[in-house]
Parts: C-alpha cells; sequence; structure tokens
C-alpha cells in the first residue's frame, strides 16, 4: 500500500525582501531581508509589537506596496513582474482583506457593499445576486441584505467587511488586526468565522496581530522584531506547485 503523504504547497514567499522607507538621513528600514514561506491551506500569525513592521510585510505580501529589495511570489506568480493592471487583477480575483477600521459604504446597503469585488473581478452580473446571499448568510446578516451599512452596529459592520472579503471565494485573506476596533465578544465571533473559512474554504488566512492568544490559534507564527523575523514557529516543509523545493 502507497504511504498518504500530505504535499504542502507554497502560498506565498518572500525572498530577501527589503523596504526602506524615505532618503538620505531620514532613510528608515522597515523590513530587513526578510525570507518566509507560507503554505497554502494554512493560517499564518505575523505577531510583533506596534512599529516592528508586521503591517509593512503584510502589504508587501499582498502587492499592495512594493518591497524596495527582493521579491515576492504568490501562487507561482512573481509580483514584481505584474504591471499595475495585472496585480490589481491579480489581487480582485485572488486576494481579500480586511482592515482593522473595516471600510464599508455607510450609504449603500449591504447587497451593494458586498457584490462590489464580483463587479471588480467582472463576475458575470447572473452568477453575483446567489454569491450575495451565500456570503451574507455565512456572517449571519442574510435578513439585513436591503439595510444600509450605516444602520448597522460595530460588530455587524465588521461582518460585513468578512463577507465582502469572503464572497469570492478568495484562495488569500489577509487580516490586518481584524478585532481591533471591536468589544471582546464581538471579536471573537469574527476570529472564529475566520478560522471557519479557513477551514471550509481551504483559503489561506494571513493575520497581523499583537495578541499573543490570537496568533496561538494560528498554525503558524511568523515573529517580527524591529522590521526582522525573530522567529517562525509551526513551519513545515512546503513545496512549489511544479514539485521543485
Ligand atoms: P506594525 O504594523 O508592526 O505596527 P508597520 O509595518 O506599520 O508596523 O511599521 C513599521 C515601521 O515602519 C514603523 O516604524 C513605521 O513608523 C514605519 N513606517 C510605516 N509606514 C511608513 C511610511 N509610509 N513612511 C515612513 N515610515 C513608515
Ligand atoms: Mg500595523
Amino acid at each position: 500500500m502507497l504511504a498518504r503523504r500530505a504535499i504542502l504547497v507554497i502560498m506565498i514567499e518572500v525572498k530577501n525582501v527589503t523596504k526602506t522607507y524615505g532618503k538620505g538621513e531620514s532613510q528608515f528600514t522597515a523590513l530587513c531581508r526578510i525570507n518566509v514561506e507560507i503554505p497554502e491551506g494554512t493560517s499564518a500569525a505575523i505577531i510583533g509589537k506596534s512599529g516592528s513592521g508586521k503591517s509593512t510585510l503584510m502589504h508587501v505580501m499582498s502587492g499592495l506596496d512594493h518591497p524596495s529589495d527582493g521579491e515576492v511570489v504568490v501562487a507561482d506568480k512573481c509580483l514584481q513582474s505584474l504591471k499595475p493592471k495585472q496585480m490589481d487583477a491579480f489581487r480582485a480575483t485572488e486576494m481579500s482583506f480586511i482592515f482593522q477600521a473595516f471600510f464599508v459604504e455607510a450609504n449603500q446597503t449591504c447587497l451593494q457593499n458586498v457584490i462590489l469585488p464580483l463587479e471588480s473581478a467582472k463576475v458575470p452580473k447572473r452568477n453575483q445576486g446567489k454569491k450575495v446571499e451565500e456570503a451574507l448568510k455565512a456572517v449571519d446578516l442574510a435578513d439585513k441584505i436591503d439595510v444600509l451599512a450605516g444602520n448597522l452596529s460595530g460588530g455587524q459592520k465588521q461582518r460585513l467587511a468578512i463577507a465582502r472579503a469572503i464572497v469570492n471565494k478568495p484562495k488569500l485573506i489577509f487580516a490586518d488586526e481584524p478585532t481591533g476596533n471591536l468589544d471582546s465578544t464581538t471579536g471573537d465571533l469574527i476570529i472564529k468565522l475566520l478560522f471557519e473559512l479557513n477551514k471550509k474554504l481551504g483559503c489561506t488566512l494571513v493575520i497581523v496581530t499583537h495578541d499573543e492568544e490570537l496568533a496561538n490559534m494560528c498554525k503558524m507564527k511568523v515573529y517580527m522584531k524591529d522590521g526582522e523575523i525573530s522567529s517562525i514557529n509551526g513551519a513545515k516543509q512546503a513545496t512549489r506547485k511544479g514539485g521543485k523545493k
């Protein structure tokens, strides 16, 4: 009988990435020669104190920001080789973001908020309604579909932001301090939801946090200190899609 072995595929590969801000004497190195591999389908925490470079690393991993040196490969695509329009299209179809200050359009309904990523990703109109309904159902907001986002509570707004983040079944979800603005009960619900999505959809979850308890829920922990990785816990050997290491 053949032994079954789970093969881990790399979703995000950060290679020797440095990020500096400013020029000359005021130059500041926010990330210094970072190397890290995040396997597909995992949950990874980027953890560290305020100012350690967590958000910068997340921005570089997701192509929201450019490294000053080094490269980032996501799902076998080198982000630095993509033109801005290709980058936008790649992000629209493959990734989604949840930020601490959850941006929902207050003057638009839940339906209008959640449909946006489908329009950006050019999903055919006929398929949009069902996807929006499913996403709102997943965050327990199905009955609010026609309610203005501005009339929701803080926790409901964050759930709406999550519905919008998952509506197009992204391969990758980036969450930057997703519970920072919420009371602990609502925060716990949001976290539970994110991990359920990670399990159910198999999407790779990258959470930026300074909260050790939240980080402990992730399979992998990347510790940041002064722009460098001080340690990585829970990382397993992964292979590239093509099989090479
Ligand atoms: P964290 O998310 O861990 O709190 P950040 O990644 O936001 O940290 O920032 C890391 C460091 O880089 C901080 O010292 C911050 O002040 C600096 N920094 C971040 N963005 C900029 C910028 N646009 N210009 C200059 N410095 C920046
Ligand atoms: Mg930050």
